[in-house]
């Protein structure tokens, strides 16, 4: 069975697994069939043996990756209602930059190749990203020092890495070893990080960055997401 891992109904997988006793794992990110994978916070991905009830959050699989079982439904018993003593508080949006680089699933990531700070920070605005840095761009004052990636800054463990301006050095992708994609914006096709990607433009990221952000409000809008 696969539940929501996240929003408003994740406690209900959570609580039917604890009711009828099934066995479960959580943060699954793929479903295969050796097993599943799944985000382990502080070590990238670990592999598990299957279990009765997978919660997942959206988005996180990969849709062209064939998932397991004939896809039978069953019925299942009414749930009690919430606890009284749970206390819903709601959700607050937190600006982009706020974001913890650790935790974050996107993160866009700046180097020495982005001039145009505040655009950049307007893109990862619209993508609701985490805000990263290379170190010769935090060392010469345009990101502070909380948002350096690399062997002397974070290391993160993102879904996705869209690396802007960065040449790729191996301080830098030391930090980056544990994202699952990395796309990668760059004039030089030879840099390292265009080697590192899973997905590469060989482009001015000055003009990536506002095409790409007016898609994104563009797109955002258009869905209503
Ligand atoms: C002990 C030690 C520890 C270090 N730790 C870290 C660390 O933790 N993190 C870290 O990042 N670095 C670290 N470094 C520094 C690292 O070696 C590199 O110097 C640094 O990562 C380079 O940053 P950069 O790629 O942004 O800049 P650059 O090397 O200047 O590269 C800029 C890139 O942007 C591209 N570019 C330029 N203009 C444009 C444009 N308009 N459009 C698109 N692309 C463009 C260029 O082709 C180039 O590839 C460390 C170094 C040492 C010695």
């Amino acid at each position: 069975m696969l539940f929501a891992d996240r929003g408003e109904d994740a406690d209900l997988g959570r609580r039917l697994a604890c009711r009828s006793r099934l066995s479960v794992v959580t943060d699954v990110v793929e479903i295969a069939a050796d097993g599943v994978r799944r985000r382990q916070p502080g070590a990238g991905f670990s592999l598990r043996d299957r279990a009765q009830l997978l919660l997942l959050a959206r988005g996180v699989a990969e849709a062209k990756l064939p998932f397991v079982g004939k896809g039978e439904r069953l019925e299942t018993a009414a749930l009690p209602a919430v606890s009284e003593q749970v206390q819903d508080l709601g959700s607050a949006a937190s600006p982009a930059s706020e974001l913890a680089l650790e935790e974050a699933d996107l993160i866009v990531s700046a180097g020495n190749g982005v001039s145009n700070v505040p655009g950049f920070l307007a893109l990862a605005e619209a993508l609701g990203a985490a805000v990263g840095a290379s170190r010769v761009a935090v060392d010469d004052g345009r990101f502070t020092r909380d948002k350096q990636v690399g062997a002397t800054g974070k290391t993160v463990q993102a879904s996705a890495y869209i690396a802007l301006g960065i040449s790729g050095a191996v301080q830098h992708l030391q930090g980056i070893k544990s994202c699952r994609h990395v796309i990668a914006v760059n004039l030089d096709a030879a840099a390292p990080m265009i080697k590192r990607a899973d997905l590469s433009i060989i482009d001015d990221c000055q003009s990536f960055i506002s095409a790409f952000e007016q898609l994104v409000r563009r797109e955002r809008k258009e869905k209503q997401v």
